[in-house]
């Protein structure tokens, strides 16, 4: 029996990729300095796991930005724009960050490529882009010499490339008139000589990822499929090709996998534990393909059950024999932390809950346990295995997790609890009665900008050089200021600003119990940048209000309704790591009690109007049409329970970012927000579309202008975005915001932008 793993994290222990990646961009460390960097984590990562006893250690699985974009480079697709931003000193890797990130400099300005989520992960990919005419050309070696580091090195690795099919379903056409489908006799030409230099180097078995067998794929697809990898095999009768279908089960696909000419297909089952049984019931596997069992998780980071694992583990080698039994992580390991090991602080997270946990250099350990369990007669008695059993039996019952009245309050819940006392047309009357806005009311998503000075103070006060007084003070006059500002330019609904909050779900995990916070936990999200998500790994409650004072105190200062502002239940579930021992939707529900106790409360202070947002409802939708609307159901489920408290004269918000609507707009109207705000001015309001095809019955507000930049919007911009928004939804439902994320930007545009906008609405309302 063999163990391998699909990937490895690349940001380096300590974020040395990130660091080495900015320097150079900002040109303070040599082109030499980072392949420096580079290198040393690859050898660092790759000794490692040698280590740790895994039989097939994975290569190219390094990037210095991202592996769809190393394949872009591989087979030469270049946007035109960006080969001629290049000058005679440019590298193949200055090509290569252009396309990332852009280029602005003497004279050249080229935008970067678009990013998109990585299936339904939180990491990003630059997608492809293709044109009816597109040529291939082999551009870079980087995997055969990523290859040939290794080996010199004594490690004999698996190279991992990104297989076809996906590659050229996650890409784009850019014209029309093709399918970037049709591209394939030309681009498997590339990947076959790519194999050759591979194989001529002493390669033996390759991983080919086709995550893409986790979706729903047509007949047209299926074929690619089998197309490629019946092609490869003819072309390399001796390469061992393991292909790795990840983040679900092959569903419908699985004849086309199970007919493929492969050594061995790769299975997640910690997403579909069914998977095995369906495969070895079905009877039709090849006798000649051995199984890659995927029972460590690559995405979460609880420690691995060996139990289970092992009963997976003795049931295929029950039926197929040990040595066409492969052990592995679910997916790359890209998408876990580094180390456990570097977590050292039990203040911050508690001895107990960290033994229930695992990172990256933990989940090699544990495959390297599961591989000698499995080994032995009787693994029952074995110490890995009892350590293992008791440490699981400890979560099981522990009362730091187990919370009865949280749970109960849970099981008690009632359809009533799920909806507002009356529809929203009665709703809005009493609204309308009770806060008296104008036609076109004026409002922000909610932050203000986070100055170096709000920054600098909040660390200071971490770091315990601030005292809490002092930090407080500090807090209070940003806060003061904000609501004077609004109040000069007259904004109808004031916001306190968001400047205690370093960041919208972090803010919330931290005085929620059931949350723990690592210090070092980073994972990549796209290129240089690094997230530390919250671990949700107890039943979660509410301590203690967690805006209240920050939003009454913002109140006190105005007379005007100042809206409260909330992260929901779907959104802090979304971007944390969440506990396995239960369902999302049960973890979900606890979320959005602590929400709507927090709503409650907002209301019981005088708060009018409180937004809830959820930019993450959209990203969490399973990849399989199928399995969506058990997951709309729960999760718009859970914001109606955050929201459904307040009475019908408490004006509920939600707030979505840029995202597609269409397909899922009656979900939309479900939630039943009283207003709806949504990033909109970058696709000019074409988003509006949706809510007005479907005649969303409640009031939006559409972003009229866009503050990714600095730039300043003219009035007439404003007010033409406006005046399109007014044509395809009744006046009277329209409020006028910025879109989000002011977060990010200086005072002086804010200011001026937020002028020109008021001025915007003032003007709509003489025409109505
Ligand atoms: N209220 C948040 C803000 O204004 C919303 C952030 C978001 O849209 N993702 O920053
Ligand atoms: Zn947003």
């Amino acid at each position: 029996m063999k163990t391998s793993n699909l990937g490895y994290p690349r940001i380096g222990a300590h974020r040395e990729l990130k660091r080495a990646c900015e320097k150079y961009w900002s040109g303070r460390i040599t082109l030499e300095d980072l392949l420096h960097a580079g290198k040393s984590i690859r050898e660092e990562n790759w000794k490692l796991q040698q280590q740790k006893g895994i039989d097939l250690i994975p290569s190219n699985d390094f990037s210095f930005y991202d592996q769809v974009l190393d394949t872009s480079l591989m087979v030469g697709a270049i946007p035109e724009r960006y080969k001629n931003a290049q000058d005679t000193k440019s590298t193949l890797l200055d090509l290569y960050f252009a396309m990332a990130r852009g280029v602005q400099k003497d004279g050249v300005d080229v935008i970067a490529m678009e990013m998109t989520k990585w299936f339904d992960t939180n990491y990003h990919y630059i997608v492809p882009e293709f044109t009816k005419d597109q040529e291939f050309e082999l551009l870079s070696s980087k995997i055969v010499d990523e290859f040939n580091e290794a080996k010199a090195m004594g490690i004999h690795t698996k190279p991992v490339i990104l297989g076809p099919v996906t590659y050229l379903l996650l890409g784009k056409e850019k014209e029309e008139g093709f399918h970037r489908l049709d591209l394939l006799p030309k681009l498997l030409p590339i990947y076959c000589s790519i194999l050759k230099r591979l194989l001529d180097s002493g390669a033996t078995w390759i991983q080919f990822d086709e995550p893409i067998l986790s979706t729903d794929l047509s007949d047209k697809e299926q074929e690619a499929i089998k197309k490629v990898y019946q092609e490869i095999a003819t072309a390399f009768p001796t390469l061992k090709m393991l292909l790795a279908n990840y983040f679900g089960d092959f569903g419908d696909n699985l004849d086309t996998a199970l007919s493929l000419p492969v050594c061995a297909l790769h299975l997640d089952l910690k997403r579909s534990p069914n998977q095995l049984d369906t495969v070895l019931e079905l009877g039709k596997l090849n006798k000649k393909i051995s199984l890659s069992l995927g029972v460590v998780d690559g995405r979460n980071v609880w420690k691995n059950d060996f139990k289970t694992s092992l009963e997976f583990v003795q049931k295929a080698k029950t039926q197929l024999g040990e040595e066409r039994v492969i052990l592995s992580p679910s997916c790359s390991l890209l998408h876990v932390p580094y180390d456990l090991e570097l977590e050292k602080n039990e203040q911050v997270l508690h001895e107990d809950v960290k033994d229930w946990m695992a990172f990256a250099k933990q989940k090699l350990e544990e495959l390297q346990s599961l591989k000698l369990l499995a080994s032995v007669p009787n693994y029952e008695s074995h110490q890995h295995f009892i350590a293992n059993l008791a440490s699981m039996e400890k979560r099981k019952n522990s009362t730091l997790i187990h919370k009865p009245k949280v749970k109960k309050r849970v099981e008690q819940l009632h359809e009533k609890d799920f909806y507002r006392k009356s529809p929203f047309k009665k709703r809005k009357v009493l609204q309308e009665a009770h806060l008296n806005l104008p036609l076109f009311p004026t409002t922000t998503i909610g932050s203000f900008p986070q100055t170096q000075e709000v920054r600098r103070a909040r660390s200071l006060f971490k770091k315990g050089e601030l005292s809490e007084q002092a930090y407080v003070d500090f807090l209070i006059k940003e806060t003061t200021d904000a609501i004077a500002f609004q109040e000069e330019v007259g904004l109808d609904v004031p916001v306190h600003g968001e400047f205690e909050r370093n960041d919208m779900v972090e803010y919330f995990g931290e005085q929620l119990d059931g949350f723990v916070f690592s210090q070092n936990g980073w994972v990549q999200s796209y290129g240089s940048r690094c997230v530390k998500p919250p671990i949700i790994f107890g039943d979660v409650s509410r301590p203690s209000p967690m805006t209240v004072f920050w939003t009454s105190f913002a109140q006190s200062l105005t007379e005007k309704p100042v809206k409260g502002m909330l992260t929901g239940p779907v959104t802090i579930l979304q971007w944390s790591f969440v506990r396995d021992d239960q369902p999302r939707s049960s973890t979900c529900n606890q979320i959005a009690l602590a929400i709507r106790d927090e709503v409650v409360d907002l209301e019981k202070e005088g708060i009018q109007i409180i937004q809830v947002d959820e930019p993450a409802i959209r990203e969490g939708l399973p990849l399989r049409k199928k399995n969506w609307e058990t997951y709309l159901d729960w999760a718009i489920g859970a914001f109606k329970l955050s929201t459904s408290g307040v009475k019908d004269s408490t004006q509920i918000h939600t707030h979505m970012c840029y995202s597609e609507f269409n397909d899922i707009i009656k979900n939309i109207a479900d939630m039943d927000a009283d207003v709806i705000t949504i990033e909109c001015s970058r696709s000019q309001m074409e988003l509006l579309d949706a809510f007005s095809e479907f005649d969303y019955p409640n009031d939006i507000g559409p972003g009229v202008y866009d503050i990714h930049s600095p730039r300043v919007p003219s009035l007439n911009e404003i007010l033409k975005l406006l005046r399109k928004a007014e044509n395809v939804l009744p006046a009277s439902k329209l409020w006028v915001n910025p879109d989000c994320g002011l977060k990010t930007r200086g005072w002086e545009e804010t200011k001026s932008a937020l002028k020109l906008m008021v001025s915007a609405a003032q003007q709509m309302r003489k025409v109505e």
